[in-house]
């Protein structure tokens, strides 16, 4: 069995060996199969960032193993490492990060370039992933002309572009107002569903995770299943 993404005995820590060192992950597992949706919680500082960066080959670990779609990725080239998280993770964070000085569109066409797409392709796939979130009628709109619900069903779309298949999410409505974090969550759970990825999502918000289909609590550095 091949699961999308597998974390074993990840281990992280900071300034090792100086004064102000910190350990932060302990030997954290998570295994998720393909399709799964999975809710990360954790208390502020508790290293569910730290996790994420690792999880979705920004940052690496101290030790311990990160597999993607049954591919160990800990030792790979940066190059290679580079090219995987292109084609393989999605990425979403709390704010957008969109480019401020393109359209909603080509926001979500860029990606794809980057990762080889024919322009006409990228820019049929962008419009599509806009209209299944509501956005298409703001397609040619700058970032700061959206608004936050709007900018981050973008992001949505943007980490979607190269249909990957692991979706990482460090509390993607986290910016919103309660009734527009609802909202736009469920806009994310349907494209999430729809698409069949697997994905790991960090949230504060104990309703939002049981609407998962698993909740995972990471505290004193390891993982632990929430019942
Ligand atoms: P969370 O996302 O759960 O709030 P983080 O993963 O951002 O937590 O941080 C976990 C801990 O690691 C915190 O105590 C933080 O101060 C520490 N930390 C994070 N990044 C660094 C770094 N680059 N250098 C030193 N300490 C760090």
């Amino acid at each position: 069995m091949s699961e999308a993404l597998k974390l074993s005995m990840i281990e992280k820590g900071y300034n090792l060996g100086q004064p102000g060192e910190v350990s932060v992950l302990k030997g954290a597992n998570i295994e998720i199969e393909r399709g799964e949706v999975v809710a990360l919680v954790a208390p502020s500082g508790a290293g569910k960032s730290t996790l994420l960066h690792i999880a979705g080959l920004l940052d690496t670990p101290t030790s311990g193993t990160v597999t993607i779609g049954g591919e160990d990725v800990t030792k790979l080239s940066d190059r290679k490492r580079t090219a995987l998280r292109r084609s393989k993770v999605g990425f979403i964070y709390q704010f957008h990060h969109l480019l401020p000085e393109f359209s909603a569109l080509e926001n979500i066409v860029l990606p794809q370039l980057a990762n080889g797409t024919a322009h006409g392709v990228a820019r049929e796939r962008a419009m599509e992933l806009l209209t299944r979130v509501g956005v298409d009628h703001r397609a040619d709109h700058r970032p700061a002309e959206l608004s936050g619900g709007e900018q981050q069903r973008v992001a949505f779309c943007r980490a979607l572009a190269n249909a990957p298949e692991v979706l990482l999410a460090d509390e993607p409505t986290g910016n919103l107002d309660p009734e527009t974090s609802d909202r736009v969550f469920e806009a994310l759970m349907e494209l999430v569903r729809d698409t069949g990825l697997s994905a790991l999502i960090a949230t504060h918000n104990i309703a939002l995770a049981h609407r998962m289909d698993r909740v995972l609590r990471l505290d004193g550095g390891i993982i632990a299943p929430v019942v």
